[in-house]
């Protein structure tokens, strides 16, 4: 699947946003990445967290909006740059259960393999 993907142009920054698996069809890429706190300026995108005076993005991590790192608090996964809170899934309140549903969930591609049938 081809995606459209924004990084910051801030020096040493290294904010990227990926368009979102889930965004509607209606909905254009530059519209979700006004949304997730992206500006469009003459010299290029400058990040939610550059643009709230947090930036450059020096670690990556799992932020949707920057991809900057993020830590796990009470309210969700709240990024250290653009301070993004993803709030975890229903049913799971503890960051160690929402770590579980990130490495099993399939919708980020990190489906295993089938087990191969031992034997032939
Ligand atoms: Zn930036
Ligand atoms: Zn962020």
């Amino acid at each position: 699947m081809i995606r459209d993907a924004a990084t910051c142009d801030t020096s040493n920054c290294m904010a990227i946003y990926l368009e979102p698996d889930d965004l509607p069809e209606e909905q254009t890429f530059e519209s979700a990445l006004s949304e997730a706190g992206w500006q469009l300026g003459t010299d290029g995108h400058t990040c939610p967290a550059c643009s709230n005076g947090q930036g450059p993005v020096l670690e990556r991590g799992e932020c949707p909006r920057c991809c900057g790192s993020t830590v796990d608090l009470p309210a969700g996964s709240t990024c250290h740059y653009c301070r993004h809170v993803q709030p975890y899934p229903a049913g799971i309140d503890s960051p160690i259960g929402a770590e579980i549903r990130t490495l099993g969930d399939p919708g980020r591609g990190l489906d295993p393999m089938p087990p191969h049938p031992r034997g032939m």
